[in-house]
């Protein structure tokens, strides 16, 4: 596709910044978790991180399509794939991951009152506010509209009783997007979507273990909670409207993991635990044929994901897409993590020492086997495919 000449301007400006502002040490990807920044009150960042974020939250490049009123830069799509690709090329690692921009951002652009963009928005884009999602319940999972937690109206204000289950970063997290019963009555009609500050009298939070040592995971816990009327989003029994628009988004940034960038490339890793033949390949036939195979499946899920974001600015996406994305882009990183683990050999599950920066590829592919599950699994996924996009009956 040729490229107008504003955007083939837009380009050149974009790069001459990013050259200009990019601290060397955020020009490579995100060697493991604690690398990351991910905002808040308690964000500990180093000075090249804390450069790069305030560069980018104070272009709006942060949120680059939000209005600029919102801490965006009001970028049209176009534009932001420019600025995307061009971080890509010069290696720009994200200046902020954030619950906040991936998922609560665009449920307030669409739901959200003018006075709860304003409050909210402009704090995710500058990564002030960290905030986690309290949607699942011990018995609410897939079966999401079951939830029990209960919010008492109260006059102005609810009363919030219940608990919520795999809050990711619950313990680190300032606010909560939080999904309660507000009618007992009905089951998805019968639900509101609230936000509260974690540090609210009768919030707790209780981290739970995983298999890789390192969990993200909470229990969170609310005992007698107030909770504002002003903090409602979208309408009182409403809730799973705003919800449903935010799980697609959540599916997306999901799927779109299926595009993952490695500190070292898979033949990198498998070189260096297989070595190369006498015609300079990596010596193993099955490994490399595997790679190759992978590597055709990613390039043609980057088209899906180009083919995608075009529907999109037509207007013309199937709103289930998401599905289709979260389930191949979720399935495509567990198999590109396998693939990993098999081409580092016998090396590739040390997690003790120094070389290995303590476990950071063994962790990272035992994170992976969330991905089948969070957001919806893959199972649940290939429900909405089969009866919302396939149609198929008796699905
Ligand atoms: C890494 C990770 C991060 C997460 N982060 C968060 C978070 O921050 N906040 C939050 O609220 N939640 C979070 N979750 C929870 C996640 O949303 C739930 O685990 C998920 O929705 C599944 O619910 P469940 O665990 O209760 O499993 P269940 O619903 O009990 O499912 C158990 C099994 O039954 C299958 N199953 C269930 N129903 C059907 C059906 N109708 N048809 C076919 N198969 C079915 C499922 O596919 C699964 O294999 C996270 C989970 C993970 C793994």
């Amino acid at each position: 596709m040729t490229e107008t000449v504003d955007l083939k301007a837009f380009r050149q400006e974009v790069r001459s910044w990013l050259q200009a502002n990019c601290p060397p040490e955020m020009r490579k990807p995100i060697s493991h978790e604690d690398d990351s920044v991910w905002g808040g009150r308690n964000a500990k960042l180093s000075a090249p991180q804390k450069q790069w974020l305030l560069a980018m939250a104070s272009r709006g490049w942060t949120v680059p399509t939000w209005p600029k009123e919102y801490g965006g830069d009001g970028l049209s799509h176009d534009e932001a794939k420019v600025l995307a690709q061009e971080m890509a090329a010069l290696g720009c690692r994200p200046a902020l991951l954030s619950f906040g921009i991936w998922m609560l951002g665009p449920a307030l652009l669409k739901f959200g009152t003018e006075a709860q963009k304003l409050e909210h928005l402009p704090k995710i884009a500058r990564g002030e506010i960290r905030w986690c999602q309290g949607y699942s319940e011990p018995n609410a999972g897939s079966d999401l509209a079951s939830l029990a937690s209960r919010a008492e109206d109260r006059g102005d204000h609810f009363i919030v009783n219940g608990q919520k289950i795999w809050t990711s970063y619950g313990d680190k997290a300032d606010w909560i997007f939080c999904l309660v019963r507000t009618d007992t009555a009905k089951k998805h009609t019968g639900i509101s979507f609230v936000l509260f500050d974690m540090t609210t009298p009768g919030v707790s939070t209780k981290p739970i273990q995983l298999i890789s040592g390192k969990s993200p995971f909470c229990e969170t816990f609310f005992d007698d909670v107030r909770v504002e009327k002003s903090n409602l989003v979208g309408t009182l029994n409403g809730g799973w409207d705003v919800a449903k628009y935010l799980l697609t988004h959540e599916r997306e940034m999901i799927g779109a993991m299926g595009e993952g960038t490695l500190p070292q490339s898979m033949i990198q890793i498998a070189v260096s635990a297989a070595g190369k033949d006498e015609l300079g390949r990596l010596a193993d036939p099955h490994l490399r044929s595997q790679i190759a195979e992978f590597d055709m499946d990613e390039a043609a899920f980057h088209s899906t994901l180009s083919r995608f974001g075009e529907l999109v600015k037509a207007r013309q996406a199937h709103p289930a897409m998401s599905s289709m994305l979260k389930y191949y882009g979720a399935e495509l990183n567990k198999r590109r993590w396998e693939l990993i683990m098999s081409a580092g050999g016998t090396d590739a599950l040390e997690w003790e020492s120094d070389r290995s920066s303590h476990g950071g590829l063994a962790r990272a592919w035992l994170r992976t086997k969330g991905n089948s599950i969070e957001g919806g699994t893959s199972e649940v996924q290939l429900n909405v495919i089969a009866k919302r996009i396939l149609e198929l009956p008796g699905a």
